[in-house]
């Protein structure tokens, strides 16, 4: 056999792994993007000048695990700083989680239709996925899942307000599932997009985690501080698992002008507040739109909103597009529309009210 037939051996099943498609290049002008969860607006003047600040530094280093924006979240917390782990946003710590939790012969539990990346960092892992179907209601089916946990049972996930329906889950119903679980079982709560819930029992993972310690919350800057194209993000458990988060990654992950744009959006606090209310306010306003033309929207704590439009789902997607839309299509399940501009929505609005 020739050098030029030489191929490495990888690993059993890495060639059956989703691989994401590279499909996430910015809009055509004049199209709008409401397909990816993204805050519409630029980040706030104080968090730019930061990020130029810190980029005159890009020939060093970055601080090795984001210890000022640990100090930052923990004191704002009231949790400790060896609590909070850092990383290059919350779905990378998610998949280190699992790397320290588990691998091949284990099972993680989680909600089904929920975040895209829970069965495929599960399968990175080695581990099995077990997805456990929504209620009606599009809401975690707390029952079910607790139902679905075995002796080879090493995690199980929560995502709220849920990625792509929308509702939040309270405290009491986590206190309840927890109360059914093993207590040496890992419990992520994934909370992207807590900051646009305004139910006022919505769980905080991070006020469980001082009373259950197997309670991980993972919380991100993408989302409600609009940081995505940054990639940083935190979890807060318990120094063992911070540690073991650290020990599967690797050092120098977070680069030091995503960590000064944290640091800064964290500061800016008041401004940032007032941008998650403006877009709480629009996204009710769409949800009643569409509820008074019919549409059977499912509550959202969250920046989007579910259209349950099952084997109609794709020729609604085709349709926001031909209007200049793009929204996220979950074929034959339904449509996520992230909460954008105004004129985004009302072209939503408009393709909801033509759609027979
Ligand atoms: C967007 C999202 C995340 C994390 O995103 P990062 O950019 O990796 O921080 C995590 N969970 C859910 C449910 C999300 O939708």
């Amino acid at each position: 056999m020739g050098p030029d037939a030489a191929r490495p051996r990888l690993r059993a099943g890495v060639d059956r792994l989703f691989v994401y498609p590279s499909a996430t290049r910015a809009p055509a002008p004049g199209i709008h993007r409401v397909s990816l969860n993204e805050l519409a607006l630029p980040p706030l003047p104080v968090v730019l000048d930061a990020i130029a600040a810190a980029a005159r530094d890009a020939h060093r280093y970055p601080d090795t695990y984001g210890a000022r924006v640990a100090e930052a979240v923990a004191g704002r917390l009231g949790r400790a700083v060896d609590d909070v782990v850092v990383g290059p946003g919350s779905n990378a710590l998610l998949l280190r989680l699992l790397t320290a939790a588990c691998g091949p012969g284990d099972e993680v539990v989680f909600p089904w239709r929920s975040f895209e990346a829970y069965p495929v960092n599960v399968e990175v892992t080695g581990a099995t996925p077990v997805p456990v179907p929504l209620t009606a209601d599009h809401r975690h089916d707390l029952a079910a899942m607790a139902a679905a946990v075995t002796p080879r049972t090493r995690a199980l996930l929560l995502c709220s307000p849920n990625n792509p329906t929308g509702p939040a889950l309270r405290t009491a119903e986590v206190e309840d599932l927890l109360g059914a679980l093993p207590d040496d079982l890992l419990v992520v709560l994934d909370e992207a997009y807590r900051e646009f819930s305004i139910e006022p029992e919505t769980v905080d993972g991070v006020e469980l985690g001082r009373r259950y310690p197997h309670v991980v919350s993972l919380r991100t800057f993408s989302k409600a501080h609009g940081l995505a194209g940054l990639r940083i993000g935190y979890g807060v458990g318990t120094p063992e698992v911070v540690r073991a988060v650290r020990a599967v990654g690797v050092p120098f992950a977070v680069p030091e002008v995503a960590q000064a744009a944290a640091l800064a959006s964290l500061a800016a606090e008041g401004e940032l507040a007032e941008r998650v209310a403006g877009v709480a306010a629009e996204r009710d306003r769409v949800a009643a739109a569409l509820r008074q033309a019919g549409w059977p929207v499912p509550e959202s704590q969250s920046n989007f909103l579910w259209l349950p439009l099952g084997a109609r789902a794709r020729d609604f997607g085709n349709a926001c597009a031909e209007a200049g839309v793009l929204v996220r299509v979950f074929d034959g399940d339904g449509v996520r529309v992230t909460v954008g501009e105004p004129a985004a929505m009302d072209l939503v609005l408009s393709v909801a009210a033509a759609f027979a």
